[in-house]
């Protein structure tokens, strides 16, 4: 028999820690499966591969990434989450209990490796990358996947900065960039956006910034030195095949993001681009059981302070929910029951359960 727990967490983000954490404190003896280098991330998250966090309150200095989720992961296990360093690869939410297949232990077994009575999915999203020469060089030194991470870090400072894409997230990057650099230059690779109106005239209109429309990066060039910066971008225009070089000290892609939703496809709701679609306001998925937090549902904030937020949503409402199947439970333990304490009508009665409110 597999063994079985209350909750299963997908994931080792912040969203997937905050959760860990809330449940271990409940004493519900969470799960939560970190993976082992699951999508080419680290067990950790996002937060691995990169250096300074600089908005994540209670650090006035700042904190570096990996050492932020080394201490969520430490609080997670103080309050007596097991961590299983492997990645999940199967699921069956048809099921009850829901069962979860590892990728070494058991990936072609009839039986799963774990059964859970819920499961919170907080298995984030990958920045798209371009592959281009010259990113794993200055990938942090000058490169970034988010401009409201990493737009205000002394090194971008009146520089002249690159943001690469035409939709809504590129215009919206490009203009809060326009902050820190001395400019901004937007590559649209077609020769128009695909913004909204808005946002397009926004874009347009600003004296900070130029759009070069049917153009791509093709080359990042920089300093030829132990983690040296990026100083120049090769560019082409793809209707003339010109190319020319811009002095560029920030690069940011805003291509788009991938969530992890490969392994629950077809079993709970996503919606076009991919991203677990919850009831707003919760972490409610489409099945009953089965929560989402952080980025794999969260395709506008993307931070770690939001996913932190949901990982505490889902933590909650996934303890709901097993209080609420061990109500209905026929064996329900009527004297416990009767033990609780009356309510005085100041909380609200769906968390009256709750022993963390
Ligand atoms: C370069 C960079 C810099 C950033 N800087 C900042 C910043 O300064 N401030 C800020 O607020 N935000 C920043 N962000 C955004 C922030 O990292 C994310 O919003 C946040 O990490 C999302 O957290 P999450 O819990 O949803 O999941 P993620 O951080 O995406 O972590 C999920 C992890 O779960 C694991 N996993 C995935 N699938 C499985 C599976 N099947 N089985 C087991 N484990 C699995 C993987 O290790 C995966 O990486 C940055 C992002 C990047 C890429």
């Amino acid at each position: 028999m597999a063994p079985h727990t209350k909750v299963a967490i997908i994931g080792s983000g912040p969203a997937g820690h905050t959760a860990a954490i809330y449940l271990s404190r409940a004493e519900l003896k969470p799960v939560l499966y970190e993976g082992m280098l699951a999508g080419g991330t680290a067990a950790g998250g996002q937060l691995t591969t990169t250096t300074d966090i600089e908005n994540y309150p209670g650090f006035a200095k700042g904190i570096g990434g990996s050492e932020l989720m080394d201490e969520m992961r430490a609080q997670s296990l103080r309050f007596g989450t097991e961590i299983i360093t492997e990645t999940i690869t199967r699921v069956d939410l048809k099921s009850k209990p829901f069962r979860l297949w590892r990728e070494y232990e058991d990936a072609d077994a009839d039986e799963p490796a774990h059964t859970a009575d819920a499961v919170i999915i907080a298995t984030g999203a990958n920045a798209r990358r371009l592959d281009l020469p010259g990113e794993d060089k200055y990938w942090q030194n000058g490169i970034s996947a988010c401009a409201v991470c990493d737009g205000a870090v002394p090194i971008f400072r009146n520089k002249p900065l690159v943001v690469i894409g035409g939709g809504d997230s590129a215009a919206e990057e490009a203009i809060f960039l326009t902050k820190y650099g001395s400019h901004v230059t937007v590559l649209v690779r077609k020769d128009k956006l695909r913004a909204s109106k808005t946002m397009a005239k926004r874009l347009l209109a600003n004296p900070k910034v130029t759009v070069k429309f049917n153009h791509v990066a093709v080359q990042v060039q920089g300093e030829e030195k132990a983690r040296g910066l990026m100083t120049h971008l090769r560019v082409k225009n793809t209707v003339t095949n010109a190319e020319e070089v811009l002095e560029a000290n920030g690069l940011f892609y805003a291509v788009g993001h991938d969530p992890a939703t490969a392994l629950i496809k077809g079993q709970v709701d996503t919606d076009d681009e991919g991203y677990i679609v919850t009831k707003p306001g919760t972490s409610y998925t489409s099945l009953p059981g089965v929560f989402a937090a952080g980025d794999v549902q969260d395709k506008r904030y993307r931070q770690a302070i939001t996913s932190a937020g949901s990982g505490c949503m889902a933590a909650l409402e996934a303890e709901k929910y097993l209080a609420d199947l061990e109500d209905d439970e026929p064996t329900l333990d009527k004297e416990q029951d009767a033990k609780k304490p009356e309510s005085n009508g100041d909380t609200a009665p769906e968390y009256r359960s709750n022993p963390l409110l």
